[in-house]
């Protein structure tokens, strides 16, 4: 497949052809023609040949290729010495060249790549002209450039008569450790693990008989030292000069086999269900990410949690929910399996699922959307039908940023946000949530300095007879003023101040301060002023009883306040949470003379049955509840029950969150005595109370 040549037609056409005409042809050619003479100099071109190497004729003429100007590179983009161009070997060794590409800087900048072909002009006095011919072959040159820099493949040309490396790509180098010098000036049969060693012989002889091999794997040492196992898959490659190249393509799956590994071995195993463990998962992560930092394509991350595994566990025992959770690891490998992607129990009843070919956010939703409803269909345990869900979060990897602990955590952080959606669903973690959890770490800072600076604030919220509407007691509810962010509600700020450990001293400021205004409005008006102050605790505060209770006397004494005028709030949830530990503190504080409050009563999970077991005097029904009494005939049945009960321990009940007057009436009609809500009144700053009482407390 010799491409004719322009150049020996051009010669051979001079036995017909005059001067004149031959030097038609030659100024006229679509190659470039450069004429140098025995020393190098160039002495005459054509008009392509200017064009091709962006010179114009005076700049060229008398210029020799040793000359600075003349910067070439070899066809591997190294710089070609002078000596070392075509014209100059081709008078140096007397042998013409033929298709030799190489590199040309425009003066514009850039670069073109010629393929030079040589001839000599014999019979002069001086020595031999030397003739060269350049066609422009930069198009089909810089996409394979492309292809090969860019590829997240490690590529290798070897050259197979010289059993040289003559190029390597930059994935090669990232692959490997070693540098592109030490890639390509060693033969690098060392670097294979011993075993190994004869693999490349082998390949040279697949190639040259079957074109082609592969693939096949290999351990080959990193230039520090640990073994990686690559994948090899070799072609052979021709170029114009009729040399044969090994165009070697480097996959590393070293991740993908360490986690195989760790696998067969007890340490990356969980036991229970056989999936990769947290370790497994960290090896077969931390792959993942170094293969798309590398530039080998995104991925994304799914962190599963299965909905009311708890429940399960408590209701029909730990072997019940060892079962479900082997079922459940079942259904990830039907699923997950055949598409290769690497399972992990994470722990507890968390599962990890890496989608090693899933890069963007819709293909992600769409197969965590596949893998929710496969988990979501009905479990036969110990010859029970069980109904769960699932609740899944979704992290893509997207930047070198994004580390394994990273994306673990954004996954988790959606999770959680699925679960507070309502469970059996999946989020995917978006710039809105780094948004909020930056936000997050913004208002946990800040909170810090919150009762230094001053920023909070005590209102007051009347709590009432519902008959009469006179005012018996406020609760105390806090407000923080930041003078970037406004004022931000408790909802946002008092989980973040339980999570990072400011509750303390924010539940000890709003404790002293209730307690000082308790004082101050009996002063002002002792007729007027609520009997109680009821203040919100919270569950660290609980945890740290004996802390609790100082901060209880120290604001008693301060303030000359009785004991019964001093009203704790507790959730429902925080008091479930650790039920014994909580059951003694509230012992201790009633022994003391305060007075208890269960909060949100109707949002945990406890039954009227325990209510019996603390020593409550109030239970206020969350609004959740009152909100629903008149638009649900069962929840109106179930508060009337809960009313009872209520009454019939001897405890008072206070509806939260009344915000219209048929609630009022569905509230009296079943018993419940007492009510708060924006209907009475919002939280109210302190000296506004008494006005309030004044007001509301008309009889009749
Ligand atoms: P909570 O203790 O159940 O307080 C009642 C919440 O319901 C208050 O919200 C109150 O403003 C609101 N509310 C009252 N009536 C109505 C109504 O008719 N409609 C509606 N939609 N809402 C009503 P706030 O002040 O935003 O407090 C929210 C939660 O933050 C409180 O719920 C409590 O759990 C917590 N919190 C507030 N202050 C403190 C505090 O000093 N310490 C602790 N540990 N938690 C606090
Ligand atoms: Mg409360
Ligand atoms: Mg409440």
């Amino acid at each position: 497949m010799n491409a004719p040549d322009p150049l020996r037609a051009l010669l051979a056409a001079t036995g017909v052809l005059d001067a004149w005409q031959l030097r038609t042809v030659f100024d006229h050619a679509a190659v470039g023609l450069v004429v140098q003479d025995a020393d190098g100099r160039i002495i005459d071109a054509n008009a392509a040949a200017l064009f091709l190497l962006g010179l114009s004729r005076d700049e060229l003429f008398g210029l020799t290729s040793l000359d600075p100007r003349w910067q070439a590179t070899d066809a591997a983009g190294e710089a070609l010495p002078g000596d070392e161009h075509p014209a100059m070997r081709t008078l140096r060794d007397g042998a013409p060249l033929q298709d030799f590409v190489m590199g040309v800087h425009l003066p514009e900048g850039g670069r073109r790549w010629l393929a030079v072909s040589t001839a000599l002009l014999p019979g002069r006095a001086t020595g031999p002209w030397v003739v060269s011919s350049f066609t422009d072959v930069s198009a089909p040159r810089d996409l394979q450039r492309t292809l090969f820099d860019l590829s997240s493949l490690g590529i290798q040309l070897i050259d197979l008569e010289r059993q040289k490396v003559v190029a390597v790509n930059d994935a090669l180098v990232r692959m490997t450790g070693y540098t592109r010098e030490e890639l390509l000036h060693e033969d690098g049969h060392e670097r294979f693990a011993p075993e190994a060693r004869a693999l490349r012989a082998h390949w040279a002889r697949e190639v040259q008989t079957h074109g082609q091999f592969g693939p096949v794997e290999a351990d080959y040492l990193h230039r520090g030292g640990h073994r990686l196992r690559l994948v090899f898959h070799g072609v052979r490659v021709t170029d114009p000069r009729h040399r044969n190249y090994l165009w070697l393509s480097v996959q590393d799956v070293s991740a993908q086999r360490a986690l195989e590994d760790a696998l067969r071995t007890a340490a990356g195993t969980d036991r229970l269900t056989g999936l990769a463990n947290r370790e497994g998962l960290l090896l077969a992560l931390n792959g993942l990410v170094a293969r798309a930092a590398a530039g080998g394509g995104g991925f994304a991350l799914l962190f599963m949690d299965v909905d009311r595994f708890k429940l399960v566990n408590d209701t029909l025992g730990h072997a019940a929910g060892d079962e479900l959770l082997r079922e459940v690891a079942q259904r990830l490998r039907a699923h997950a399996g055949p598409r290769g992607w690497p399972l992990a129990r994470f722990g507890g009843d968390e599962f990890v699922a890496l989608l090693a070919d899933v890069a963007d956010a819709a293909a992600a939703s769409k197969q965590a959307a596949a893998l929710l409803d496969a988990l979501a269909r009905p479990y036969r345990v110990q010859e029970q039908d069980i109904h769960t869900s699932a609740s899944l979060g979704v992290a893509l990897w997207q930047s070198a940023a994004d580390d394994g602990q990273t994306l673990l955590r954004d996954a988790d952080t959606a999770m959680y946000e699925a679960k507070r959606r309502g469970r059996g669903q999946h989020v995917v973690f978006d710039d809105a949530m780094r948004a909020r959890l930056t936000r997050t770490v913004h208002i946990e800072n800040e909170l810090r300095h919150a009762v230094a600076r001053g920023q909070l604030r005590a209102v007051y919220q009347p709590i009432v007879d519902l008959h009469t509407g006179v005012m018996g007691s406020v609760e105390a509810l806090l407000r923080w003023d930041h003078p970037e962010l406004g004022t931000v509600s408790p909802v946002e700020f008092i989980p973040v101040a339980e999570d990072g450990g400011h509750i303390l001293g924010l539940g000890e400021w709003i404790l002293a301060e209730s307690c000082r205004q308790w004082r101050v409005w009996q002063r002002e008006d002792a007729a007027l002023a609520p009997a109680r102050v009821s203040v919100n605790v919270s569950r660290k505060q609980l945890a740290l009883g004996p802390r609790l209770l100082a901060a209880v006397r120290a604001a008693l004494a301060d303030n000359e306040m009785p004991a019964q005028a001093l009203q704790l709030e507790i959730t429902e949830r925080e008091v479930m949470q650790h039920p014994e530990q909580a059951q003694a503190l509230l012992r201790e504080l009633s022994g003391m003379g305060l007075r208890l409050a269960m909060d949100d009563f109707g949002t945990g999970t406890s039954s009227l049955g325990c209510l019996r077991e603390y020593p409550f005097h109030t239970i206020k029904i969350d609004k959740s509840f009152v909100t629903d009494l008149c638009r649900d005939p069962q929840v109106l049945a179930v508060a009337h029950a809960t009313v009872n009960v209520i009454a019939n321990l001897g405890m008072l009940s206070v509806a939260e969150g009344i915000e219209d007057a048929t609630e009022v009436a569905a509230l009296q009609a079943m018993g419940c005595d007492h009510g708060q809500g924006y209907l009475f009144a919002a939280p109210l700053a302190a000296d506004r109370v008494l006005a309030f009482a004044a007001g509301a407390g008309a009889p009749g």
